[in-house]
């Protein structure tokens, strides 16, 4: 049975997904506020059903180097790609954030939504910048050759 790691939408529809137990992290667990959520959540720590993993800062930071397009992403979402990856195969990530869900697939890593579809497509990005119109791979906000600022492209999409 996959290993079930679940972001912020798929801890606040816990109860409609099966096979615990489920794998968060504590950067997830702060994103549950309202005291109904979190007495759902609680009962679910309580019985052994939901495990959390500390993910530092550093390894948050780590990860958002690698990212190409990251800047959508909260440390939370990273976090769960950290513990996606620190679980490896056989673990799958719930979550209905596209921006998420884009960023595992291009990073090949099983997710699945919990209260929508998940994605049909795949998008690539292309970094260009707005003076000299150089193209870069990577995300970087100012380019490097003539100082203008970088703005984040679609290059393609196809399906996954
Ligand atoms: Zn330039």
């Amino acid at each position: 049975m996959a290993k079930k790691i679940l972001d912020a939408a798929g801890l606040f529809k816990i109860n409609l997904i099966s096979g615990e137990p489920f794998y968060t992290t504590y950067n997830v667990l702060d994103e549950v506020k309202s005291p109904v959520e979190r007495e759902i959540v609680n009962g679910y720590l309580r019985s052994g059903k939901l495990k959390v993993f500390e993910i530092s800062n550093e390894e948050i930071e780590n990860e958002r180097k690698t990212l190409k397009s990251s800047e959508r992403l909260s440390d939370s979402d990273i976090s769960v790609i950290v513990l996606a990856k620190k679980m490896g195969g056989g673990s799958i990530v719930y979550t209905d954030d596209y921006e998420l869900q884009n960023t595992l697939s291009n990073l090949g890593i099983e997710f699945d939504g919990v209260k929508v579809n998940k994605i049909k497509k795949k998008y690539t990005w292309i970094y260009r910048c707005t003076s000299c119109g150089r193209v870069y791979n990577n995300r970087i906000e100012v380019c490097p050759v003539c100082g203008g600022r970088v703005k984040r492209k679609l290059k393609s999409s196809g399906s996954i």
